[in-house]
């Protein structure tokens, strides 16, 4: 099924609302294996509404509409939409009960045009709103209706309206559209999610390639944040069990094309809980120091709960004075090397671990810019420190873009090339067991 969204509102336009909606909506796609080529923003412009509407119905199965449902007379989608389709609208006395209710249990004086929120469509399905007042709308396109606006081929069409605040649409989306959507489709669909660190998406695409593309059982989605790939698979089958079935040997496989980079299967967990948890489970105590991501490792590590037990200190050391003074790098090797230098970050690996008494240090040194730069180190050039236990590796990066992005590309590869050590450090041990075993 081919769905698109289209998000009504003006403050969207103006920036003033982050569209949220879009993202949250585009996930729930995604997660049911429904396909998605478009979104659109268009103002409280009646006009421009139903070209929008008449664009979308004219190449996908369902759109899905959010906003302008509420009481102000800004918010025209539902007659808009009525009449573009040519349905009256009437007053549903169940929903005027409910809204009723809504503002008689908090004591609240109902205006005359919070009624409007009562008109629905004719012949359409009321969607039940716990979080608010005004309904989901669910429109199936008649014959007549598909013929007129419809998608050339298309079986079943439907516009779908939902209000525009997200805790009332993600209700009504969770609670009254999947379950209806899932018995529609005679199936379930099932999906999993599996991240990895340390690889370009170019690079994950070319060793997936045969699953990206597959018309199989399984489709593999994958999609690029800073430093990692998501991949989405999805599967449908008559029940959850076959479709788990389905997805089970893909993960496999993906684990072993990608080997170490995939670090986890699970939706939560995140890169940096991931790290925790290696930590925790080697019982290694980590320390920071960070001069260009000013705390911004310490703080992604602090947004795990528990890391408590293995977090020792975050030093940030922005001046030279403060790398001298707090984690003892040498005024020598500032002189010689300056700041940002591979010899400068050894020592400061070297010197947070050894005056926290940590297992594991990260250090971090670069020129985030937009100043500073110099043909012999432009900005963009970090380098990272990692040290496990006295054994150092210090890695040389170079990242483009503005100063937020080279921070964040440094933050995810510190993780990622710590993660990358602790991971080589065990596995050279027992390596070496086995060896001498
Ligand atoms: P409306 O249904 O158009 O009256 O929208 C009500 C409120 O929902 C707006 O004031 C916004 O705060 C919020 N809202 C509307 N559309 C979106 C969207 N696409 N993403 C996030 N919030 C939205
Ligand atoms: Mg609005």
């Amino acid at each position: 099924m081919i769905v698109e969204t289209i998000c009504v509102g003006t403050e969207l336009l103006l920036g003033n609302t982050v569209n949220t909606n879009a993202a949250y909506l585009a996930g729930q796609y995604a997660a049911l294996g429904m396909n998605s080529y478009y979104q659109t923003v268009v103002g409280d412009n009646a006009e421009r509404i139903v070209e929008c509407v008449k664009l979308a119905l004219s190449r996908s199965d369902m759109v899905v509409m959010c906003g302008g449902l509420g009481p102000t007379p800004d918010d025209i989608t539902r007659e808009t939409v009525a009449e573009l389709l040519g349905r009256k609208l009437y007053e549903d006395e169940t929903t005027l009960e409910r809204i009723r209710d809504w503002f008689g249990s908090r004591g609240l004086h109902m205006s005359e045009n919070n009624r409007r929120q009562a008109m629905v469509p004719e012949d359409a399905v009321i969607l039940d709103n716990d979080n608010g007042m005004a309904p989901g709308i669910l429109i199936r396109l008649r014959p007549e209706e598909r013929a007129r606006l419809g998608r050339a081929g298309a079986e079943d069409q439907t516009i779908l309206l939902l209000p525009g605040p997200p805790e009332e649409l993600s209700v009504i989306w969770e609670n009254r559209v999947k379950p209806i959507l899932q018995k529609e489709a005679g199936e379930v669909i099932c999906s999993s999610m599996v991240k990895v660190c340390g690889r370009s998406e170019s690079e994950v695409a070319e060793l997936l390639d045969d699953l990206i593309n597959s018309r199989g059982d399984v489709t593999v989605a994958p999609y690029a944040k800073t430093g990692e790939v998501h991949m989405r698979l999805t599967a449908r089958a008559a029940d959850e069990k076959t479709a788990k079935k389905l997805i089970k040997p893909v993960i496999k496989d993906i684990k072993g094309r990608l080997g170490d980079s995939v670090y986890t299967t699970q939706e939560d967990v995140t890169l940096e809980k991931a790290l925790v948890e290696l930590l925790l489970a080697n019982h290694l105590t980590v320390t920071t120091a960070e001069s260009c991501t000013g705390g911004l490792i310490a703080a992604r590590l602090v947004n795990v709960p528990g890391v408590s037990e293995i977090f020792k200190c975050g030093f940030v050391t922005y001046s030279n004075k403060a790398k001298r003074k707090l984690i003892g790098v040498k005024r020598k090797t500032l002189d010689k090397f300056g700041a940002v230098s591979a010899e400068v970050v050894r020592e400061m690996a070297e010197g947070a671990a050894f005056y926290s008494k940590s297992d594991v240090s990260v250090a971090v040194s670069g020129i985030a810019g937009p100043d500073g730069g110099t043909e012999e180190k432009p900005v963009g050039l970090v380098y990272i420190g990692v040290n496990v236990c006295g054994n150092i590796r210090v890695k040389e990066f170079r990242f483009s873009g503005n100063r937020e992005k080279v921070r964040n590309q440094t933050v995810a590869s510190a993780m990622i090339l710590l993660r990358e050590c602790i991971l080589g450090y065990y596995s050279r041990l027992t390596f070496g067991e086995k060896e001498n075993g």
